[in-house]
């Protein structure tokens, strides 16, 4: 194939050669709800062709996988084929066929239902089979309608992901490994996929518009994260050229390395923490390893995203207590439920708005929902038992918000009390992250332990520029003299409060940046773990 050069946004450095994968999008939705009594027979048999075909692909993938040598995965193929042709499973649907239900719709609907049935089973292992109940009849019902069946379910091979765009429930969905870098139609350094790859640490390009479309045929894409183009289907000469760039990459990360474990300090002296922006629990020792000094921001929504129901007051007191053990007695700041803009949750109803981004979202929602909010805020205080753990409010604008907050925080306290369970004390902050909280600075800061600036939602809220959208690209960045003022700001009133002042925005791990934050009055910054090294020889340098 002729090969098809995109540009975009470097949003993750380093680069990357391999098998291209386009995932399909989430849950079908039937293109029909009914059919005509004349149509049954017809339909039925459609379905039972779709039945076949969707079997015989999981079975060639559970092949593919036992001859690598991956039999637990090949297992769990084999129980999705079986499940596609399941005999209750088709009589469910026939029946709903010849009641004038689509069959697309049909399967659905019955899946729904067999799904319930296992979530309902007390074996742990039987109700985990309602996830793959539903992935399987997914599958049908859009082989049905003619669409593609390969969501991130499907992604086997460490494969280039190229996509419209990837929301944060996609990327936390990837099988770990699989994905070598992501090429983006959507998107700008400071969207959550950007985010997400420079955490994971592979290339991304995001922001390379409709030229996407001319590329998703692509068997094999070149990746250049930090210059910002892909090549489709390349010839030997480009894939020299990748590879010798991924390998001048590792060699500036190996020179890096000695400033992994320095303690970072300015030359008049002055000594800026650097730590690590957390994703999930899993992500702890890795940033150790890099020199996260602490956790400057643990995004706790991606524990809820990961999943298709909520996780437990325990299950997250037991996320968050492995966080704060694996950082000994270093501080992690952990953030509450920061949902809404570009990030859904999916055990919640959350209703359409046509601004998300200026909708219901981080402390708005958690203030509202005391029943999502008050398990977070219990689980947060029994995990501060086993280390230095924060907590902080995203998206706050007035310090009514930050009263009410801590109002619930000492409710849960009260009632772990009451009932005997153990908690420990915890600092509380507050994220600055629209232009309301800069100026209101001071009031915030008589009632904050500390700030922690967020340069990705401060920018696009100063300049009124979405962060996702590629067209705005010259109005992304956190040197406009409308957010420095911000900034400035901000210092200004945690010096006169004497409180830390961090940056926990992407602007934190920007060479170019660093030097202009230290100035503003910031004594910490928190980063993609994989740019701790850099951050850290910056700081040093100044
Ligand atoms: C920010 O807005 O800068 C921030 C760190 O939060 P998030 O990127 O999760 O919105
Ligand atoms: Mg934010």
């Amino acid at each position: 194939m002729t090969p098809v050069k995109l540009s975009g946004v470097g949003a993750s450095e380093g680069a990357a050669v391999g098998p291209a994968f386009v995932p399909r999008a989430g849950v079908p939705e039937p293109e029909r709800k009914g059919i005509d009594a004349g149509e049954v027979e017809a339909e039925l048999e459609r379905f039972r062709e779709a039945v076949g075909v969707v079997a015989g692909r999981i079975s060639e993938t559970a092949e593919g996988l036992r001859e690598s040598g991956n039999e637990d995965e090949a297992g769990i193929f084999d129980f999705h084929a079986e499940m596609a042709e399941d005999p209750e499973l088709a009589s469910a649907v026939e029946e709903r066929v010849k009641n004038l239900e689509s069959p697309e719709a049909a399967v659905l609907a019955a899946g729904e239902e067999y799904a319930a049935e296992f979530a309902a089973m007390e074996d742990e292992y039987l109700s985990a089979r309602a996830d793959d109940v539903r992935d399987v009849t997914r599958q049908i019902s859009a082989e049905l309608m003619g669409r593609s069946a390969s969501g991130f379910e499907a992604l086997h091979t460490p494969s280039v992901v190229l996509a419209r765009s990837l929301a944060p429930s996609d990327t936390a969905r990837i099988p770990k490994g699989m994905a070598l870098a992501f090429v983006t139609a959507e998107g700008s350094r400071t969207s959550h996929v950007s985010i997400m790859a420079r955490s994971m640490g592979i290339p991304a390009v995001v922001g390379v518009g409709d030229a996407l479309s001319g590329a998703l045929d692509a068997e094999t894409v070149a990746v250049d994260g930090t210059e910002g183009s892909a090549i489709t289907d390349p010839d030997r000469e480009t894939v020299a050229r990748f590879e010798k760039i991924s390998q001048a990459m590792a060699e500036e990360r190996a020179a890096l390395d000695a400033y992994r474990h320095v303690e970072a300090r300015t030359g008049d002296g002055r000594r800026i923490e650097v730590a690590a922006n957390l994703g999930s629990a899993s992500e702890a020792e890795d940033a150790l390893k890099w020199g996260a000094e602490g956790v400057g921001l643990f995004r706790t929504e991606f524990l809820f995203m990961q999943r298709d129901d909520l996780p437990s007051e325990d299950e997250q007191y037991d996320a968050y207590s492995a966080v704060v053990r694996a950082f000994g007695g270093k501080p992690v700041i952990i953030r509450t439920l920061d949902v809404g803009g570009d990030k859904d949750l999916p055990g919640v109803d959350q209703i359409h708005e046509d601004n998300p981004f200026l909708g219901w979202r981080g402390i708005r929602m958690s203030l509202d929902t005391p029943d999502l909010f008050k398990p977070q805020l219990r689980a947060l205080l029994r995990a501060a038992v086993h280390g230095n753990l924060k907590v902080m409010f995203p998206m706050v604008v007035e310090a009514g918000e930050l009263r009410a907050a801590k109002g619930m925080l000492d409710e849960a306290r009260a009632e772990l009390e009451r009932e005997g369970v153990e908690f420990a004390e915890i600092e509380t902050g507050v994220m600055i992250e629209t232009p309301a909280a800069a100026v209101c600075a001071a009031d915030l800061a008589a009632e904050s332990a500390f700030f922690s600036i967020g340069t990705n939602d401060l920018v696009q809220y100063t300049l009124a520029a979405d962060r996702g959208n590629e067209r705005l690209r010259r109005l992304q960045g956190a040197d406009h003299p409308a957010v420095l003022a911000l900034i400035r700001q901000t210092c200004e009133a945690a010096v006169e409060a004497d409180i830390p002042v961090g940056v926990c925005g992407e602007a934190a791990g920007e060479p170019q940046l660093i030097p202009l934050l230290i100035n503003l009055g910031v004594t910490e910054l928190s980063m993609s773990a994989p740019s701790i090294p850099r951050a850290k020889k910056v700081v040093s340098e100044l």
